[in-house]
């Protein structure tokens, strides 16, 4: 009698930066890829995060885990190899790059799947064997947000279950859709007491604005300038924290711009300030919001300006961002910092000649016909993922990854605690963590040196985040700010609507994940653009129809479906595509490095008939 076991493992969903607790089910011995080699995603009911909870994605892990298209053995110039093949042909490449164009040729990027030590490795894999500067993540949606918190201090330390019992919440964005199991605690909260406040700064009528005591509406691009102003109210009604505020707008002219009356702002205001305690909670999904980063700058402010107990929360996209991001990006002593952004905007320009890519697809991320035509361009590019992406297809060496629950490692949770996660399944066929990539690679490149890396020195680099005073960092933002309150005219006559993308159930982010899962070409599997009937009326194009969408950037055609939630003058497509990506500009900031990318003016047409 064939006798097969199932297993059960609890262990944290690796999609997004909830990291809500699940527990896996499997049966052993069974082959891989087969309808019962993963049996379910079960509730893990105990886990102190999300209670059992779980988004549609997080149902879907098992999927994840099982997929068909999983990477599973390394690849060299189309050719399946062995571990030992691949590695010593990457070594190989690398040194002859470092050889011929100098160490500062080779560049290394990663996104947000990695572990703390796996992050801690990469650093040293860039900066210590390859003795590159060149290493940084790469998160062109929470990238900027995440600079501004290393700087002033990350908002650690508070509990989900305190959150929960808070009498307001700001809510900064579409957190509801993006990070879908938040809302049980965000609920609670303002289920709790008849007096508690639910208040959501987001330009569009989205599903978490229509549990919202008060919806803030600001103009796309705009929501940094409400919450300047909300700041500065705040300040002057409190003597505390004022002479630390410097911002003075002309508080009607911020209306006028934002579209938000003086009477709303002011209610926010007075809501946050008479609160014993609540949270500022912001999620920014690729160029929602304008000058996000200088959102986040200003949400933190208004935590310390109110008298009350208020925690600011950023919810990155992906799983480890926040982690990998610290870890990564801090340069150590005598070494130079530099963003990711920037190194793609060497590789871009050339500079950068091989790139190690872990973890990241830049095509789905920032898609671009020059980044794809510089990709293609390079002496040698390796990329280390666990599904097929555009990126993975111009790879010189391709190596298999693990996920979350197949690696194990710590990872940093939003309140700055770190996780354990032991591997609860096996990698699928010779697919490896990258740990063990990481270090096989190293070995290979330097064999006499060793790579290791501990839990002490990655606790170091957590604490090691510079504290930049308020001041300072006002200093850099009030232009933005200024800029931002000065509307460019000229603009708006060549490319009359904005543009602004949306989060739909299911997929995340750039969709690099996300559409390879069954459901997704159900749940909006081709790209669209959104639009409100009476925009519909006036173009006089009809439900399914092809639109042309151009920006200064690109155009595109996608059909057009209605939404009566849109306000005028804007529109709106699904963010997992790059299709929908392509047509927003590149802005790399220059103060920090990281891509400040908002909602984006455009122009809607009919396509021109083909003769
Ligand atoms: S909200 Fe995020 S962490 Fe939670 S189940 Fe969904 S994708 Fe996973």
């Amino acid at each position: 009698m064939a006798v097969t076991k199932v297993n059960r493992s609890k262990t944290i969903c690796p999609v997004c930066s909830l990291q809500d607790g699940l527990i896996l089910q499997w049966k052993h011995p069974s082959p891989r890829f087969s309808e019962n080699s993963i049996a379910s995603v079960d509730y893990d009911a105990e886990n102190a995060i999300n209670e059992g909870s779980l988004c549609p994605r997080g149902n879907a892990v098992a999927e994840l885990v099982e997929h068909p298209l999983r990477l599973d053995a390394p690849v060299v110039n189309g050719q399946q190899v062995d571990w030992d093949k691949a590695l010593g042909q990457a070594a190989t490449s690398l040194k002859k790059v470092a050889k011929k164009h100098g160490p500062e040729a080779l560049g290394v990027l990663a996104g947000g799947g990695l572990t703390l030590e796996e992050a801690l490795l990469l650093r040293k894999l860039g900066r210590e064997i390859l003795g590159t500067q060149n290493v940084a993540p790469y998160f062109p949606d929470d990238g900027a947000v995440f600079h501004y918190l290393s700087r002033l201090g990350w908002d650690d330390g508070f509990r989900l279950e305190d959150l929960q019992k808070r009498q307001v919440m700001l809510l900064v964005g579409d957190v509801f859709m993006e990070h879908p199991v938040i809302s049980k605690r965000v609920l609670r909260a303002k289920y709790k007491d008849r007096q508690h406040r639910l208040l959501v700064i987001d330009s569009a009528n989205t599903q978490t604005a229509a549990f919202a005591h008060e919806h803030l509406r600001p103009r796309p691009g705009t929501e940094a300038l409400v919450l300047a102003g909300i700041a500065q109210m705040v300040s002057e009604a409190q003597s505390k924290g004022a002479r630390d505020f410097s911002l003075k707008f002309d508080l009607e002219a911020v209306a006028q711009r934002t579209g938000v009356s003086q009477h709303k702002m002011g209610a926010v205001a007075s809501a946050l300030s008479s609160a014993s305690d609540g949270a500022i909670i912001q999620s920014n999904l690729y160029g929602r919001q304008g000058l996000h980063g200088a959102c986040a700058l200003l949400g933190h402010a208004l935590t310390r300006l109110v008298p009350g107990k208020l925690t600011f929360v950023h919810l990155p996209v992906l799983w480890n961002g926040r982690g990998v991001y610290q870890v990564l990006s801090a340069a150590g002593k005598g070494q130079r910092a530099i963003s990711g952004p920037q190194i793609m905007e060497m590789v871009m320009e050339g500079q950068i000649r091989a790139l190690l890519l872990f973890g990241l697809d830049p095509l789905s991320a920032t898609p671009s016909k020059k980044l794809a035509s510089a990709l293609k361009k390079l002496d040698f590019l390796l990329v280390a993922d666990v599904l097929p992406t555009n990126s993975t297809s111009l790879a010189h060496i391709l190596l298999p990854a693990a996920i979350g629950p197949e690696k194990g490692g710590q990872v940093l949770y939003l309140n700055g605690d770190g996780q354990e996660i032991e591997p609860a399944v096996p990698p699928p066929g010779l697919a490896r963590p990258e740990r063990e990539i990481i270090a096989g690679l190293a070995q290979r490149i330097s064999p006499n040196q060793e790579l290791s890396g501990t839990t002490a020195e990655i606790e170091k680099i957590l604490k090691g985040d510079k504290k930049t005073s308020w001041t300072e960092i006002f200093g850099e933002v009030e232009p933005l700010l200024v800029k931002r309150l000065s509307a460019e005219e000229r603009e708006k006559t060549a490319y009359p609507l904005f543009l602004v993308p949306a989060a739909v159930p299911a997929h995340l982010g750039d969709g690099s994940v996300t559409r390879h899962f069954s459901w997704a070409q159900k749940v909006c599997g081709a790209p669209c653009v959104w639009a409100s009937p009476s925009l519909m009326d006036e173009l006089n194009v009809e439900q399914g129809a092809q639109v042309q969408v151009s920006s200064k950037v690109n155009q595109a055609l996608f059909p057009l479906a209605s939404d009566d939630s849109l306000p005028k003058g804007v529109i709106s497509a699904p963010a997992h595509f790059p299709e929908v990506r392509r047509l927003f500009s590149w802005n790399l900031d220059s103060r920090h490095g990281e891509l400040e990318i908002g909602p984006e003016r455009v122009l809607l047409s009919q396509p021109k008939e083909r003769s």
